[in-house]
């Protein structure tokens, strides 16, 4: 397959210097190599939020979703549950889903459904030009806080993870390779994986330059091991100066929320009804 098949007609309407660029282009590649692997294309479906990050949607030649601020996870999920043959990504922004779509993501984790998140968190709400999220830092000047936010960030990772998700991973716009790597690996785990890809916002949160003197790659750890994985996470807390791991944080291979209702005996059709009423709001 050619990376041109991916592509589309849309003009690319994100800043210059935008880490959204680095998301689209690790993940064609990534999309590439599955297809060539022997996923049809036809079976890949992205799911998007709203903001800067819900273009990708527009820039990628695969089916796609957008859906409402917030609830990228409930349509993923929906998806999956009608059509299990499908490969459901979803992609969200901090303020989307670490914001109104927190409690919808929180779900995701603990049900289990088989589909990927990529959370696009550049820390700032950057369509709206610039209102702090739940992961900007303390003290972080924008449009909505002229003199600095007096809230400290939740840790979303922490969260998650307590939650109950099944893979969990931190990635940076600034390292291609290992954002392509990360993408793959989390688009296979087979259950619900997300990873929070620190998109740097060069317009409204430059932190290229911070970014670039604090991360580096996890190594000597066992991502089956939640404890030590609980640890790895707590490093830092989105506020601190301490280094920034990027890497598998955890990975554990635990039955799927389709698999649960697979083995009930109802039939198929009994079964989507069921599944499907429970994701109702
Ligand atoms: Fe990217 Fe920020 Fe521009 Fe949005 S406002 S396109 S996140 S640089």
């Amino acid at each position: 397959m050619e990376l041109k098949a991916l592509e589309t007609s849309a003009r690319n309407t994100w800043c210059p210097g935008c880490g959204n660029f680095a998301i689209l282009t690790a993940f064609k590649s990534v999309l590439k190599s599955l297809v060539e692997d022997g996923t049809p294309v036809e079976n890949v479906v992205m799911v998007a939020g709203i903001g800067c990050h819900a273009k990708i949607a527009d820039y990628v030649n695969v089916n796609s979703f957008y859906s409402i601020h917030g609830r990228v996870a409930p349509v993923a999920q929906g998806i999956k549950i009608a059509t299990p043959g499908l490969k459901v990504v979803g992609f969200a922004g901090d303020g989307d889903a670490y914001g109104e779509g927190l409690e919808h993501l929180l779900f995701a984790a603990k049900r289990n459904v088989d589909f990927t998140m990529f959370i696009h968190n550049n820390r700032v709400y950057g369509l709206t030009t610039g209102q702090y999220t739940p992961t900007s830092p303390l003290g972080f000047k924008g449009r909505s806080t002229p003199r600095g936010t007096q809230e400290s960030p939740f840790n979303p990772l922490e969260l998650l993870l307590a939650s109950g998700a099944s893979f969990i991973g931190r990635a940076y716009s600034g390292r291609l390779d290992s954002l392509k790597a990360i993408m793959k690996e989390a688009i296979l785990h087979p259950g619900f994986a997300v990873v929070d890809v620190l998109q740097v916002c060069h317009t409204f949160f430059n932190a290229y330059d911070y970014y670039n003197q604090k991360v580096y790659d996890l190594t000597d750890h066992d991502p089956t091991d939640f404890d030590k994985a609980c640890a790895r996470v707590r490093e830092w807390d989105y506020s601190s100066d301490a280094r920034i791991a990027l890497g598998t944080f955890f990975r554990k291979e635990t039955p799927r929320f389709e698999e649960r209702f697979d083995r009930s005996g109802m039939s198929e059709e009994d079964r989507r009804g069921r599944l499907t009423r429970m994701l109702e709001p």
